[in-house]
């Protein structure tokens, strides 16, 4: 597919509008920040901390495995968790394999869940592949729950990978392999979206996703599902991995897709390390969103990355600092005040690129490089206000933060 020029000028692509619990997906609503749990469900307790995490990391949806019995049991006590802590946020469940079954035996989950994510690969195994996605629509239907089509690349359909791989072979000029995976992807994920509807779930009732681990055919993938349909998609680069390489991967294919108006909801598969933070999955998504221009959660913090001018890590500490703050700030903020993450900082090294970012930034802060006079002066709103030095430079700085959000967000009505 040609790729036409982007002036940065974002449109988004039309597509139905899914509601998933109190939340719209797609028909131009703003793209939705999606994440999912990594306890065992069967562990209500564990599981609803997790999902309270989440949520007030900023998720808006957030999924669950849901694989045995005692974790479908748990589904509803989640829920009475979550809301004892005054948080609705929508639950999707994940099937595989029994989801059938489970949703049958366990109405409650049914009930309780405000999505059901189905793998059209995953569903049964030869000739039971057909009844028992039947059967997840069919209760699907019953207890009017969307459905997320969900096609991963780890667990597609082998009988139609197999169709599609000798209806290729009868070409005169076969497609290659990766080309044959990448169509497959789409088709199984099309044909199972007309199958549901032909069992009666409404065409608003389905979200499609392709999930693939490498960013090319991420981005060939959904450029070709986004043609053929016009359901809302779920994107994110599958098994994106640890740290900076996972954040890098996702952002990636997520940045080029969003850039053409492609994705309804994302969410960034890292992988955490052991006893690590669940949350990073969250700001990460929040921070591709905002760093783009589609949405704002949290005020950014611009800070040059320092150079042989800052020799001592006041600069760096400050930055940390900075952000720190405002982060545990926004909670709060986001309460009181309307259109505070839409506020920039900036904390500058040096004179250099100090002054002129520091007035591009709602309040910026040039601190002294090496060799410069030990003052800090501060911008709002592009006005120099006040030079600060000292030991206090953070504190005071925070301050100056404190009351420019009081003075210049409206402070929101109560009801
Ligand atoms: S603003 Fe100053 S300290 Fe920061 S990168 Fe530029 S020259 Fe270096």
């Amino acid at each position: 597919m040609a790729v036409e020029p982007n002036d940065g000028r974002l449109s988004r692509r039309q597509t139905r509008i899914v509601r998933v619990g109190g939340v719209e997906i797609g028909g131009g609503h703003p793209v939705v920040v999606q994440s999912m749990t990594n306890t065992d469900t069967a562990d209500e307790v564990a599981t609803a901390l997790q999902v309270a995490q989440l949520a007030r990391a900023g998720s808006e949806i957030v999924r669950i495995t849901v694989n045995t019995q005692e974790a479908a049991r748990a589904v509803p006590m989640i829920r009475e968790r979550l809301l004892s802590m005054n948080l609705n946020v929508p639950l999707v469940g994940d099937f595989h394999f029994n989801g059938h079954k489970l949703l049958r035996e366990n109405p409650a989950c049914a009930e309780t869940l405000d999505k059901l994510r189905i793998n059209p690969g995953n569903v049964g195994r030869g000739a039971k592949r057909d009844d028992q996605f039947a059967q997840l629509i069919e209760l699907a239907c019953r207890y009017g729950k969307p459905v997320r089509i969900g096609v991963n690349w780890g667990s597609l359909d082998p009988t139609l990978l197999a169709r599609i791989m000798d209806e290729n072979a009868r070409r005169p000029q076969p497609k290659d392999a990766m080309q044959i995976m990448r169509e497959a992807m789409v088709i199984s994920a099309l044909e199972s979206a007309s199958k549901a509807e032909e069992l009666g779930l409404p065409g608003d009732s389905i979200v499609l996703s392709c999930k693939v681990s490498g960013v090319q055919d991420l981005i060939a993938i959904y450029r070709d599902l986004a043609n053929r349909c016009d359901y809302p998609l779920h994107l994110g680069l599958t098994e994106a991995g640890m740290g900076s390489k996972g954040i890098v991967a996702s952002s990636a294919a997520l940045a080029v897709l969003l850039q053409e108006g492609i994705g309804d909801t994302i969410r960034v598969s890292l992988t955490p390390v052991p006893n690590g933070d669940r949350t990073q999955e969250v700001v990460v998504a929040q921070e591709i969103l905002q760093t783009m221009g589609l949405r704002a959660f949290t005020p950014l913090v611009v800070a040059c990355p320092g150079c042989g001018r800052t020799t001592s890590t006041v600069f760096q500490e400050l930055a940390q600092e900075i952000q720190t703050y405002v982060r545990a700030r926004m909670p709060e903020w986001r309460l009181q005040y309307e259109g505070v993450e839409s506020m920039t900082l900036a904390v500058m090294g040096c004179v250099v690129n100090g002054p002129g970012e520091s007035k591009h930034a709602n309040i910026g802060i040039s601190l002294p490089g090496t060799g410069e006079t030990p003052v800090a002066p501060v911008f709002v709103d592009g006005e120099k206000t006040v030079t600060l030095k000292g030991e206090g430079i953070a504190r005071e700085f925070k301050a100056i933060v404190d009351d420019y959000v009081a003075r210049t967000y409206p402070r929101r009505v109560a009801t």
